[in-house]
């Protein structure tokens, strides 16, 4: 099963600037010889893959990417200034293809290599380019070449870094419309009844995280009896579990327990995975009846981990939650990093 990422965008090299007709004008030289210059380059698209990018939801809001056009030739045989290229940052994975024809263009895996998506129009000749015995005083130059456009679809298998555990009903779903900047598509998913439901959440730095439910956490799933097995393999690679727990509910440590040992019973370094707890639904919670606060501080001793008071429909607590997150994914990464260098 893949999670996938896809956008579909027009890039635009810019046009070669338009030679000129030109003749030199000196003091004393009745008449100049031609003297108009060359159109300068239009800039190319290039793309180029960058680590610190994990998603596509950049290409979600910016369709058309133009590079800029060569500048006209000018007199004294000056050829105009070539276009500048325009640099499009890409996440490493990114497989480019052209919409129109499905070709594969390219699959950007390795950091920092320019890759040459849309070539910048050649400059059109400016006249001097055509003086020769017979024409002396040529009157004619040429345009600049149009720069190479062309519809792609970029496509990217995503990893989803943050699993949403919780029972049917805890609020998992509405969680993730709440923080979602966007909607990935899932393919190859055998299991009609049990779709993931996936979310991009943009970080502060920009980017986007994967955060998935994980449906089948419940009813034997840990035994693999038929609930998207292939889907939990995928969720054991996520970097966070996020245990949401429903603060109506008459039982909410029972039903963190009912969870803890699903992932228990799951095995494989689930229930070791760092921990978010969140008591949601706090906005239909009677606080006069029920003390949060006491709640959390229970969740917090049986499982050691943070524990976050929210709502998924009122966005009450989000903020803090995502910090934690964030936080935690950061400081995976930091030690990710120093076990390459190291
Ligand atoms: P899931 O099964 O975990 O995906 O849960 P859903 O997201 O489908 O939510 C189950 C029900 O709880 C729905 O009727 C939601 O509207 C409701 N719900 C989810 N989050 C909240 C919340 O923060 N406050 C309230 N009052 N209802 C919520
Ligand atoms: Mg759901």
């Amino acid at each position: 099963m893949q999670f996938i990422d896809q956008s579909v965008i027009e890039v635009e090299a810019g046009k070669g600037g338009d030679g000129i007709v030109a003749f030199r004008r000196e003091k004393y030289v009745p008449a100049g010889g031609p003297s108009g210059g060359n159109g300068g380059r239009g800039g190319s698209v290039i793309f180029v893959a960058v680590e610190n990018l994990q998603t596509l939801l950049d290409f979600r809001y910016n369709h058309l990417f133009k590079a800029e056009n060569g500048a006209r030739g000018g007199p004294n045989n000056c050829t105009g200034a070539g276009g500048k290229d325009l640099i499009v940052e890409v996440p490493c994975g990114t497989a480019i293809y052209d919409a129109s024809t499905g070709a594969l263009l390219g699959d950007l895996v390795e950091p920092g290599k320019p890759f040459l998506v849309a070539e910048g129009g050649k400059g059109g000749l400016g006249n001097q380019h055509f003086l020769s015995n017979r024409n002396r005083a040529p009157e004619y130059s040429l345009p600049g070449l149009p720069g190479e456009m062309k519809v792609l679809r970029l496509e990217l298998k995503l990893l989803a870094e943050v699993g949403i555990i919780g029972l049917p009903n805890a609020g998992k779903s509405t969680l993730i419309s709440s923080l979602s900047a966007a909607r990935p598509k899932i393919a190859d998913y055998p299991f009609t009844t049990l779709i993931p439901n996936l979310g991009v959440v943009r970080k502060p730095s920009g980017d986007g995280t994967v955060f998935a439910d994980i449906p089948g956490l419940i009813a034997g799933a840990a035994h693999g009896a038929g609930l998207g097995h292939d889907f939990l393999r995928h969720i054991e690679r996520t970097r966070v579990l996020l245990h949401l727990i429903d603060a109506t509910s008459e039982d909410v440590v029972g039903d963190y327990n009912t969870i803890k040992q699903e992932l228990q019973a799951y095995g494989r370094g689930l229930a070791q995975r760092p921990q978010i707890l969140a008591l949601n639904k706090i906005d239909a919670v009677d606080q006069e009846l029920v003390d949060l606060a006491a709640l959390a501080t229970q969740l917090h001793h049986l499982s050691q981990a943070p524990v976050f008071i929210i709502s998924a429909v009122t966005r009450n607590g989000l903020e803090p939650m995502l910090q934690e997150i964030w936080q935690i994914l950061d400081e995976i990464n930091v030690v990710e990093q120093a076990e390459m260098i190291g």
